[in-house]
């Protein structure tokens, strides 16, 4: 099937031969486009070859009838330094997009929605997905997680799909528009990619540029950024505009304060779910990405019943305080994903009782940060490269043991915690560290660790 048929005949150039690169090629050489596909990795060459592509090297290509192109979003193209081929294709007036800019101009009926922020993507970007697809829309979500673009399902104008959209993709989007657009959140990340935090907010404040006629503008105003980005869509007026916060009430907007979801986006302040009950959406942090995706949901139609429903029933995501089993009172959770001190504390701040499973290859700072937190930590298990440093900032503080390895500081923690055995205490796996120097990602991390807690006696399965 041509997925993107307005392209058929073109010459199209693809950078960038990873995941979506791939994709992006085989579907454009389907459609019937001229594929010139590039990658500056030799090894990435060779697969593009072995796929069928025709690999060429695109600095010194003849671009003259060039129509598009597709830009992978992981390769930099302005800063830090500027990228040849991207150069080059700018003097050429050739504009350059990203696969999901093409999947949007290829299902121009079906609802879109986009989501950005530093933190939270994911969440509330697969719980915006499933509250939507269990109301029985058809529904696909990719993007920045999971499926490449083009890998996705067609959808017509009963479909909606839910995209996570990092900074890099939204500087690739041309004719992509969006039924509704969230703006989780803003902190400094990725700062020489974009030339500085300025290039970085303007970045993720261009998703409101890209907006349907009466669409709705999602936008956290838990920090500074979101607080100015907010102000300025309301003065432009072009979109509606519904600002979220889980730490205090917002007039017109949603929030969460006190454990309940409220939306007074009529100025009725109602009251729509508890959230501190929802057993995969722990924690403060968790109350705005349920607030985003309550307000998502909303903006392109689904009723409020259908959506208490989906928060209810959510599955959670992998290795982002992922509850995997209870055993007696006690429950194992999987948070590796927290490869800083910042996402381990938005985990450690959820619970009292606490084993602590750290270690690995730390980050700059270490868990020094985590100080204020370190009275809910029972006891602290360490593992990998970083032992020593984090027995150094435990000492005095926290008691702990050195495990070396995740299946030692597993067995040592449950021992721990089955002996002391107090109510609502959780053995946690949240390293803040990298995960390179005993796995190959913090998935393999995590993986081996839900393996490792089913394997216990009296383990029940959470999932
Ligand atoms: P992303 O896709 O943006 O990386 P995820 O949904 O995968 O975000 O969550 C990754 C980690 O970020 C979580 O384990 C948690 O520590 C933290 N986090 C999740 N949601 C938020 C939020 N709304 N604000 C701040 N931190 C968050």
């Amino acid at each position: 099937m041509a997925l993107v048929p307005f392209l058929q005949g073109k010459t199209v150039a693809v950078m960038g031969l990873g995941k979506s690169g791939t994709s992006a090629a085989r579907v454009l050489a389907e459609s019937g486009a001229r594929v010139l596909a590039w990658d500056d990795n030799p090894a990435a060459q060779a697969t593009g070859r072995d796929n069928g592509l025709t690999v060429t090297d695109l600095a010194t290509a003849d671009l003259s009838d060039l129509t598009l192109m597709v830009w992978s979003p992981g390769i930099p193209h302005t800063h830090p330094r500027v990228h040849p081929v991207a150069e080059k294709v700018r003097r050429l007036g050739v504009k350059m997009v990203c696969d999901i800019d093409l999947l949007a101009r290829a299902n121009p009926e079906a609802q879109v929605i986009g989501i950005t922020g530093t933190n939270g993507k994911s969440t509330t970007t697969t719980l915006t997905a499933h509250i939507i697809n269990e109301s029985g829309r058809p529904t696909a979500a990719g993007g920045n997680l999971g499926t490449p673009a083009l890998d996705l399902p067609a959808l017509d104008r009963t479909g909606t799909y839910v995209l996570e959209l990092s900074s890099y993709q939204l500087e690739l989007l041309d004719r992509t528009a969006f039924d509704a657009a969230v703006l989780l959140n803003i902190t400094p990340d990725h700062l020489a990619r974009h030339g500085g935090l300025e290039g970085y907010v303007a970045a993720k404040a261009s998703l409101f540029e890209r907006m349907r006629k009466d669409a709705t503008a999602i936008v956290g105003v838990d920090d500074s950024h979101g607080q100015d980005i907010c102000a300025r869509l309301r003065q432009t007026g072009h979109v509606k505009v519904v600002p979220i916060s889980a730490v205090r009430p917002v007039a017109g907007g949603i929030f969460a304060v006190d454990g309940a979801l409220v939306d007074d986006t009529d100025g009725q302040a109602r009251q729509i779910a508890a959230l501190r009950t929802l057993p995969h959406l722990p924690g403060r942090h968790n109350w705005q990405n349920a607030c985003a995706a309550y307000g998502a949901a909303r903006a392109v139609g689904i009723d409020i019943e259908a959506i208490g429903e989906g928060l209810a029933s959510y599955p959670g995501l992998a290795h982002r305080q992922e509850l995997i089993a209870r055993i007696g009172g006690i429950a194992y959770v999987n948070d590796s994903k927290a490869t800083n001190a910042d996402a381990v504390e938005k985990a450690l701040v959820c619970y009292d009782d606490i084993y602590w499973i750290l270690g690995g290859q730390a980050k700059e700072g270490g868990i020094v940060s985590l100080d204020p937190l370190f009275g809910r930590i029972r006891k602290a298990f360490l593992i990998g490269d970083a032992t020593e440093e984090f027995a150094r900032t435990l000492d005095g503080k926290v008691a702990f043991e050195r495990c070396v390895t995740l299946a030692t500081a597993l067995a040592r923690a449950h021992a721990a915690a089955q002996a002391d055995a107090i109510a609502d205490a959780v053995v946690l796996l949240s390293p803040a560290c990298a995960s390179w120097d005993q796995f190959t990602s913090f998935e393999h991390r995590g993986d081996v660790f839900r393996q490792l807690v089913t394997a216990l006696p009296g383990a029940r399965r959470c999932a």
